[in-house]
């Protein structure tokens, strides 16, 4: 299987001005938990030393919410600079890989003839998941003591429970 179909490019495609192209992201070639489909789309410019790309990526994939736990399908978006330069220094990594931490992250390097955006794009959807996500702004989460799923179910747990109207329990004794 190649993996790197549809993430490498010529880099005669990109003496055009203003290349623009639009691929599939396959959730196999990625390997990412819960990836289920994507695109990504490029608008590159060409420089003398370098090849500014825009980015576009948008994919939809199953996350965990942070609060209740349960799994949740979302669509999302990254947009990135990426400068892509090229590689005259023998030492440093192989084509399209991102280079050392302290480097700039928006950087890759690209040698020869291609230029190969798959390891760049596999970074940019893995990152995007560090960010605490919610299946939903209005979750309430789990109890704190028995732990239900309180978009579910409702529990009698004698807890203060934050997202709750503290008037409901009044409303309770009253009824006695
Ligand atoms: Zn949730
Ligand atoms: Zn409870």
């Amino acid at each position: 299987m190649n993996k790197e179909g549809n993430y490498c490019f010529k880099i005669t495609d990109f003496e055009k001005q203003n290349f623009k192209t639009q691929q599939k992201i396959n959730n196999v070639d990625f390997n990412i938990e819960g990836l289920i489909s994507g695109n990504y789309w490029i608008n590159a410019f060409r420089g003398k030393k370098n090849i500014d790309i825009n980015l576009r990526i948008e994919y939809k994939r199953k996350f965990l919410c942070s609060r209740c736990l349960e799994k949740f399908v979302e669509e999302r978006n990254i947009y990135r600079k990426v400068e892509a330069v090229e590689n005259v220094n023998v030492s440093l990594p192989f084509e399209g890989q991102k280079i050392n931490e302290e480097e700039d992250e928006n950087l890759i390097y690209f040698d020869g003839e291609t230029i190969n955006l798959y390891n760049i794009l596999k970074d940019l959807i893995v990152l995007d998941e560090e960010m605490k996500l919610l299946c939903s702004e209005q979750c309430r989460g789990l109890c704190p003591v028995c732990g239900i799923n309180l978009n579910k179910n409702q529990c009698c747990c004698t807890v203060e429970k934050s997202s709750k109207n503290p008037f409901d329990i009044l409303a309770t004794l009253d009824d006695k």
